[in-house]
């Protein structure tokens, strides 16, 4: 095999996957940030190193994504360990996270639930931000509890309790003053799921029923039982469920109902407080 440059090896990839990916997976093999692939170019790599960046090439020019090739995704400017067990973390999550920040200062000893954690990336994210919060994240999955705790330990969080769970099964009467949640919200069934990552991804987090709102309405419908009075909950959804969401948090008692669209635009989280008119 006859010697390449880093910058062959990043435009025989182009030909198959986005420059973007091919960067991302020849970081990933040489243990290196983007810079140094810049700075850099002209380094050959060795016959190892570009027979690890063509499989990793072939398997993305398959489909396969990048956060699952390389076992990380970055998320609100933290890694996240993510596998093919848990959802790859989406920068529409990170509204989410701003706003559950918002709603507490630095200074309070705030108790957050997370539903549905995943990865853990809001908790965890949660927690960075505001050290003296006593969060709780459950995951009905145990390979999703497992990775979340791995994120845990890396990321140096302890304030931080991961529970394998159905909802809120586990919670016995404890009550919240914050409840977050990215639930699974796709349809069941549309075409939307057969495209790009998604096809990767474990079913169990992204779909809920034949409209989607399964989860939602069976979050909605509990929370008012383990969120203290005046306590808030907001829950990513789906491009055309804000309304409908809305709907259900006025049902079951919440006031101060709110939608907020992500930097694409589109209405993304929604939430209220229990008993504020
Ligand atoms: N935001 C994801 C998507 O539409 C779905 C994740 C979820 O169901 N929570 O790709």
């Amino acid at each position: 095999m006859l010697p390449i440059t880093i910058l062959e090896a990043l435009h025989q990839a182009r030909q198959d996957i986005d420059d973007i990916d091919a960067r991302m997976l020849l970081q990933d093999v040489l243990s290196v940030n983007g810079a140094y692939l810049i700075a850099h170019s002209g380094q050959e790599l060795t016959p190892g190193q570009v027979k690890s960046f063509r499989l990793l090439a072939m398997r993305r020019a398959q489909g396969e994504p990048v956060a699952y090739l390389i076992g990380k995704r970055e998320f609100y400017s933290l890694d996240f360990t993510v596998t093919p067990e848990v959802l790859i973390p989406r920068p529409e999550t990170e509204l989410l996270v701003d706003l559950a920040l918002a709603q507490f200062p630095l200074d309070l000893a705030c108790k957050v639930l997370d539903l549905g954690t995943g990865s853990g990336a809001i908790a965890l994210t949660i927690a960075r931000h505001r050290p003296l919060a006593h969060i709780t994240a459950v995951d009905v999955s145990a390979e999703a509890v497992a990775v979340a705790r791995l994120n845990a330990a890396q990321l140096n969080v302890a304030n931080v309790r991961i529970i394998e769970a159905d909802w809120f099964e586990a919670l016995g009467g404890e009550r919240f003053d914050l409840i977050v949640s990215n639930p699974p919200y796709v349809a069941e069934g549309t075409a939307y799921l057969s495209r790009g990552d998604l096809r990767f991804e474990p079913r169990i987090a992204l779909c809920a029923g034949g409209d989607g709102l399964d989860c939602i309405r069976s979050i909605i419908a509990s929370v008012p039982g383990y969120l203290n009075d005046g306590g808030a909950l907001l829950l990513e959804h789906g491009y055309d469920q804000a309304q409908t969401c809305r709907d259900l948090l006025s049902e079951a008692g919440f006031g101060g109902i709110f939608s907020c669209p992500d930097l694409a635009g589109i209405m993304r989280v929604s939430g209220g407080r229990l008993g504020v008119s």
